[in-house]
């Protein structure tokens, strides 16, 4: 309607004029949500859009939940804030209960993002590695493709060339490797002749670094953004190996995987492994409220306790572990509880992969990968050559599933002329009827005839 219309003209007036879009700087069209319920979002003209990304992997629980806009108010009323120099009751729970949800004892520090997440991070591994004041292990290895955030360390950890070059020098010291990437093996192996030279890589980076050099290992469970990047079962165990070999923290990422993404509590648990910091956001609070984590094991930590002025970290972050934040968490962990959304992550990636293989059939199509029910799609310009689908071809399939009412996403631009892959991600509440939506729309846009699926 015209009165409608009218508005989202105006409001686009101001965005042109006012506001510096994410990534896309000079986006002139941009879609406005006004709302959003369950796994649906709205924009101002009243249209209406299936959330496929969980807006950027992280309303797990979906949109519109009143009991957690109801605890936020409450807490806002008792105290809105106070710092984490002292305590207070809901860092106090939360911290308790993300023990509940990892395997071990950790310690967690709270702050505001998954950037700052892994700050924390590579600060208290740095520290760790400390001889009398002096440092001594400063490196870390991570994979080509990940991202990990978009601070000068944390962009340095990533291996993204594309994100990076404009800003360099960024945080030294992170060295990267080739991924898991078995559909493209960067070692030209096959299922077949795999050895893990994928792990064997980070052996090689720590020893050729100098081991006495190196001071973590930072990794998704899975490469998410940048791919989709599924390793072979025995990777993430052997990564562990190798780091407990050379005295090297191992450093997880769950700010995508964790809060059940993956069909587990954390991606590493579906790995068997135990890290020994893991980092975590986005999913946290199912992005109602701002808070990230970095949990490190309870022996890490003992280290940091030694000599009152030598040991402590020195890092404060003044939002970090906000109260209304934390309370935020907390009920998003109990909807993830009392809703069995953990195993409704495993149930719908399994939905995913028996409906979706038709799409296979697809020329397009290269190869489907999953981890709970995160999902890429790899799109090639033909199945034989593998060849990666070219910019205007991902963008028409994304624009597709757009106009059928679902939002997909792919992955950034992450190697020039690779950004060839489709991701779906949708809230762990989704319905049946959510995820009959998506996979019709995807069998749709790719023209694959149902019947015969
Ligand atoms: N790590 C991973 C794996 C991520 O995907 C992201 C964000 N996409 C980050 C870290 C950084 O999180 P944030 O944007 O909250 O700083």
């Amino acid at each position: 309607d015209t009165g409608e219309m009218a508005s989202r003209e105006q409001l686009l007036e101001k965005d042109r004029k006012y506001v510096w879009h994410h990534m896309t700087a000079h986006n002139e069209n941009p879609m406005i949500i006004a709302s959003g319920e369950g796994s649906w979002v709205q924009d101002v003209d009243g249209n209406r859009y299936l959330d496929g990304m969980s807006g950027l992997w992280c309303v797990n629980v979906g949109h519109g939940r009143q009991e957690i806009a109801d605890a936020a108010a409450e807490q806002m009323m008792k105290i809105a804030y106070t710092t984490l120099v002292q305590s207070h009751i809901p860092a106090i729970e939360l911290a308790a209960k993300l023990n509940e949800w990892l395997d071990g004892e950790y310690r967690i520090f709270f702050s505001n993002s998954g950037s700052d997440a892994n700050e924390v991070a590579f600060k208290i591994a740095r520290q760790y590695h400390h001889q009398n004041g002096k440092p001594t292990k400063h490196k870390f290895i991570s994979r080509h493709r990940a991202y990990h955030g978009n601070s000068m360390g944390a962009l340095g950890a990533t291996g993204q060339a594309q994100r990076k070059l404009k800003y360099e020098p960024l945080g030294v010291g992170f060295q990267h490797v080739p991924p898991p990437y078995c559909y493209r093996c960067p070692f030209g192996q096959t299922k077949a002749t795999c050895s893990l030279q994928c792990a064997k890589a980070i052996e090689d980076a720590i020893v050729w670094e100098g081991a006495d050099s190196v001071a973590g290992v930072v990794m998704e469970p899975v490469i998410t953004g940048g791919g989709m990047l599924v390793p072979p079962d025995e990777y993430l165990p052997a990564i562990r190996s190798i780091c407990d070999k050379y005295g090297v923290l191992l450093i997880v990422d769950e700010v995508i995987c964790g809060f059940g993404r993956s069909g587990e509590k954390f991606g590493h648990l579906n790995y068997g492994v135990r890290p020994d910091i893991v980092t975590m956001a986005k999913g946290m609070t199912s992005a109602y409220s701002p808070l990230s984590a970095t949990a490190v094991s309870a022996e890490l930590y003992e280290t940091f306790k030694v000599h009152e002025t030598t040991s402590h970290f020195r890092h404060i972050n003044t939002f970090g572990g906000n109260p209304v934040s934390c309370v935020v968490a907390l009920k998003n962990i109990e909807i993830l509880e009392k809703e069995n959304l953990v195993a409704r992550s495993a149930f719908i990636g399994n939905m995913f992969q028996e409906r979706l293989q038709p799409l296979l059939e697809h020329p397009n199509v290269g190869e489907i990968r999953r981890f709970g029910s995160a999902l890429g799609i790899e799109l090639v310009e033909d199945q034989a050559s593998k060849i990666p689908a070219t910019a205007e071809r991902v963008m028409s399939f994304i624009a597709s599933c757009k106009q059928k009412g679902l939002l997909v996403g792919k992955n950034g631009d992450t190697v020039p002329g690779f950004a060839n892959i489709l991701t779906l991600s949708p809230p762990l509440s989704s319905t049946d009827e959510d995820i009959a939506f998506i996979i019709d729309t995807l069998l749709a846009v790719f023209d694959i005839n149902q019947e015969k699926g």
